[in-house]
């Protein structure tokens, strides 16, 4: 068994989209990123890429690229599990952590679970995702910020 962890951080802007863990989340603010800055799916992608010993997502997927502008971030925890997959390792589990002010995640933890799961083609009670403030502290205390915290687990 191999253990990967993953770390990301997007900074909030007014007006965008905000998408985590491939799902649209009403909201005033969404996330600055060269991609779509799903921040969830990044760590997540991180986390696997770690687990199987091959870099990070910004090797495969530089954000100078005119491939990856706006990207849907699905695409990158893909060609994670399939880099993965190459080396014959088989996704197990994964905890996510949002550490978020705002918005509210409690609504939302449910259909972020379904669709990683549906892009990963796992069981859903393979992938948790919980959430978090950092009480008003920080960047992500005063609305600057998301930050994701991830842990994956592969099978060789
Ligand atoms: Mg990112």
């Amino acid at each position: 068994m191999r253990i990967g962890h993953g770390y990301d951080v997007h900074r909030t802007e007014a007006g965008r989209r905000l998408v985590l863990g491939g799902v649209t989340i009403p909201c005033e603010f969404g996330l600055k990123a060269h991609s779509d800055g799903d921040v969830l799916i990044h760590a997540l992608a991180d986390a696997i890429l770690g687990a199987a010993g091959l870099r990070d997502i910004g090797y495969y997927f530089p954000d100078t690229s005119e491939d990856t502008l706006n990207m849907d971030s699905r695409i990158i925890l893909k060609a994670a599990l399939e880099k993965a997959a190459e080396k014959g390792l088989r996704f197990s589990y994964a905890d996510c952590t949002v550490v978020a002010q705002r918005p509210k995640m409690a609504p939302h933890i449910e259909s972020i679970r379904k669709c990683l799961s549906e892009t990963m083609d796992v069981p859903v009670d393979r992938i948790n995702v919980k959430a978090t403030t950092e009480e008003k502290l920080g960047f992500t205390g005063s609305g600057e910020g998301i930050a994701v915290h991830a842990v994956c687990l592969l099978d060789e």
